[in-house]
């Protein structure tokens, strides 16, 4: 049977080699970086500061670095979090709603705990855009619960509004998650890793913050991070949730199931609304920057 020491420390991989120094035996195994082998027992060394114990006396071997090093088995089951992994704890920030003509654009910065990771794993975490809408709907009840987290909507009058006074999407974008952001950090212990989802270079996106008092430039940008951290997915699932809430609320208020993103389809529901009720009753739902506006007119041409 094995008998196995994980994630020890370089002095304690020290100790052990030099204790089995006399009975090394050269080994070429890129992974290996120490072998002994005794009448009794095998010593294999990993470059991951991982040490099995083989043969006959491999427990009594084990037991007595057990006892040598204070070895705890439990406090090494939960791995040290490493930044290639998907679950890696920290916030992750993303947002929904930018390429949608009707309804608001919704950011949301979110906590992923080392503590829950078991918990997130249980659960089908994945890219959003992977997602039905129905399973975000439930997905988005259960993470709630789970971490802690900040949810922005900007709605569409204010949207609009800032529009007029001369931002661009990105500029929006930059501001919304500067908040959510800070806001998650106000709620929080301790200073975790920050991914964001990048939608433009770094250093447009503090450009677009310099008139702002608090920014938060701990963040780390990468592109498509949705699919490579659990915590933007989480953040992104939960923005989505609240977003397809939202857009049920509108098509209630409006009368008529809207439709989400910008196609012909969304061109023909705008214009119909335009023709009915004016075109001022898409100021509170809709994007008006958007070709979609320009698009529907054309139609009632
Ligand atoms: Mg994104």
């Amino acid at each position: 049977m094995n008998f196995v020491l994980k994630n020890l420390s370089d002095s304690e991989i020290n100790r052990i080699e030099t204790f089995y120094q006399d009975f090394k035996v050269a080994n070429n195994n890129t992974y290996i970086r120490f072998f002994a082998k005794t009448e009794y027992i095998t010593v294999t060394v990993y470059s991951t500061n991982k040490v099995m114990f083989q043969g006959e006396d491999a427990k009594e071997e084990y037991d007595m670095w057990v006892n040598m090093l204070a070895y705890h088995e439990e406090s090494t089951k939960t791995k040290t979090p490493n930044f290639k992994d998907y679950f890696y704890p920290s916030i992750g920030s993303d947002e929904v709603g930018t390429g949608d003509f009707f309804g608001p654009i919704i950011v949301c910065a979110y906590h992923l705990k080392q503590a829950d990771v078991k918990t997130y794993k249980a659960l089908n975490i994945k890219d959003s855009k992977r997602l039905s809408d129905d399973y975000i709907l439930s997905l988005g009840e259960a993470i709630k619960e789970i971490g802690t987290y900040s949810l922005l909507t900007l709605h569409n009058d204010k949207y609009n509004q800032l529009i007029e006074r001369g931002f661009n999407m990105n500029k929006i974008k930059a501001y919304l998650h500067n908040k959510a952001i800070l806001n998650l950090l106000n709620k929080i212990n301790g200073n975790p890793e920050i991914i964001m989802d990048q939608f433009t270079p770094e250093k447009n996106y503090f450009r677009y913050l310099n008139k702002e008092q608090h920014v938060c430039r701990n963040i780390t940008f990468l592109t498509k991070a949705e699919s490579r951290y659990a915590s933007v997915a989480l953040a992104s699932i939960l923005a989505r949730y609240a977003f397809l809430k939202h857009f049920n609320v509108l098509s209630k208020q409006i009368g008529l199931t809207l439709p989400k993103g910008a196609s012909l389809k969304v061109d023909e529901i705008a214009a119909k609304l335009i023709e009915e009720r004016g075109e001022k009753c898409l100021y509170d739902i809709a994007k008006l920057n958007f070709k979609t506006f320009n698009k529907a007119k054309a139609l009632l041409k």
